[in-house]
Order: C-alpha cells, then sequence, then structure tokens
C-alpha cells in the first residue's frame, strides 16, 4: 500500500480497461481508424474520455468549449455524456483531421450538437466574448497546442459560469516537466501553466494523473 498514486504495470493499466471501460461501438470505431494515423498519440486515451463523460454529468454541463479536435474522439465523447438540448463549440485549425471527427459525430447522431469552427481558437474565443458570451459556458477542454494552453485558459475562465470547469490535457507532458534536460517551448509553456494554476485563487485545482496529465480548475 502506498499514499502516492501507482504507476501504472502494463497488466494493472489493462486491469482498469477491462473492468472499467464502457466504450461505445463508434468511439472504438473512431479510435482504431485514428490509430492508424501518423498523429495516433494526439488523441485520449479511452478511459480518460470515460472520466470526461463523467465530469461532463458531474457539472450537468449543457454547454461545451473545446480547444482542439483533433479527429474527435473527445468531443464525441462529450457530446454523448451531454443532454439532448446541450451544444459543443469545437475549435481546431485542422480540416483534414476535422474530416474524420465529423464522420464519427454523423455516425453517432451527435453531429446537430457540435459547432465545429475552424480557424485559430483564441479568435473564436475571442469572437464569444466580444458577444458578450462571458460567464455562460459550462465546461471547457483544452487539449490544442501548449504555448496556446495559458491564452485558452484565461479565455475560457471568463466564458465559464461560476462552478464550470476547464479540464486541460497533457500537464504532464511525457513526463518532460521533470526532465531537466527538456527545455523546449512546449515543455516551458506547460510548466510555466502548472505552476501558475498552483497560484490561481480563482480557481479550485486537481491534477489527476490519467493519460497523460489532465489538469481540472473549477471556477470559483
Ligand atoms: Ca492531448
Amino acid at each position: 500500500m502506498s499514499n502516492q498514486s501507482l504507476s501504472l504495470t502494463p497488466a494493472l493499466y489493462e486491469y482498469i480497461l477491462q473492468v472499467s471501460l464502457r466504450e461505445s461501438p463508434v468511439l472504438a470505431a473512431l479510435r482504431a481508424e485514428t490509430a492508424r494515423m501518423p498523429q495516433a498519440n494526439m488523441q485520449i486515451a479511452p478511459e480518460q474520455g470515460q472520466f470526461m463523460q463523467l465530469l461532463v454529468s458531474l457539472c450537468g454541463a449543457r454547454r461545451i468549449i473545446e480547444v482542439g479536435v483533433f479527429t474527435g474522439y473527445s468531443s464525441l465523447a462529450m457530446a454523448q455524456a451531454l443532454p439532448d438540448d446541450g451544444e459543443i463549440l469545437a475549435c481546431d485549425v485542422s480540416e483534414e483531421f476535422t474530416d474524420v471527427a465529423r464522420r464519427y459525430w454523423q455516425r453517432a447522431g451527435v453531429d446537430a450538437r457540435i459547432d465545429l469552427r475552424i480557424g485559430p481558437a483564441g479568435d473564436t474565443l475571442a469572437a464569444l466574448l466580444a458577444q458578450g458570451q462571458s460567464a455562460s459556458w459550462d465546461f471547457a477542454f483544452i487539449d490544442a497546442d501548449k504555448t496556446g494552453y495559458a491564452g485558452y485558459y484565461e479565455q475560457c475562465l471568463e466564458l465559464l459560469r461560476p462552478g464550470g470547469l476547464i479540464a486541460l490535457d497533457n500537464t504532464l507532458w511525457g513526463g518532460s516537466v521533470v526532465d531537466a534536460q527538456r527545455n523546449d517551448d512546449d515543455t516551458r509553456a506547460i510548466r510555466a501553466l502548472n505552476l501558475s494554476l498552483l497560484e490561481d485563487t480563482r480557481i479550485d485545482l486537481s491534477m489527476v494523473p490519467i493519460g497523460d496529465g489532465l489538469t481540472l480548475a473549477r471556477k470559483r
């Protein structure tokens, strides 16, 4: 027994999937198609998708912002956890990847709930703020360019209602956050963000070692 989070052996990880994963067939199919792509490691892990579905339900979320869609696994997972009148505003810069996403959203029958905006997410979020949409969103998932996280976080925090939740992906960044040899822009951005969140009195905070690290920030 240990007070520390367990390091997951491959066998233990498989066990978690065996006894808890309830992935829908369409999510499994999307995961299989994405796994054949060279950028497959940009997809979130299936147990993380399920965890995020639970978070969406727990928040009673109806309006979600997603920054970084890739092939749409996380958007699809969250869409399946939304009520019928729920919506996701999904931001990405890639037509190529989001074409895959759109196909699976249609297949799952959730495409009407997802409003895809192609373009820099900072501009899309700035437009929402300019339209007076502050404090009107329930949940945000940030999983895009790492040097952009700090800016997306500020915009999402403003767009969320008090009690809303921001989830930030890859905050352990493959372990490079504690690797003194790694000082590239992405690693430094993640480290700086993690430190700034610790000091941020506007949020309640938890860093969850699921997938590549998922930081949860609840707006006070
Ligand atoms: Ca990610």
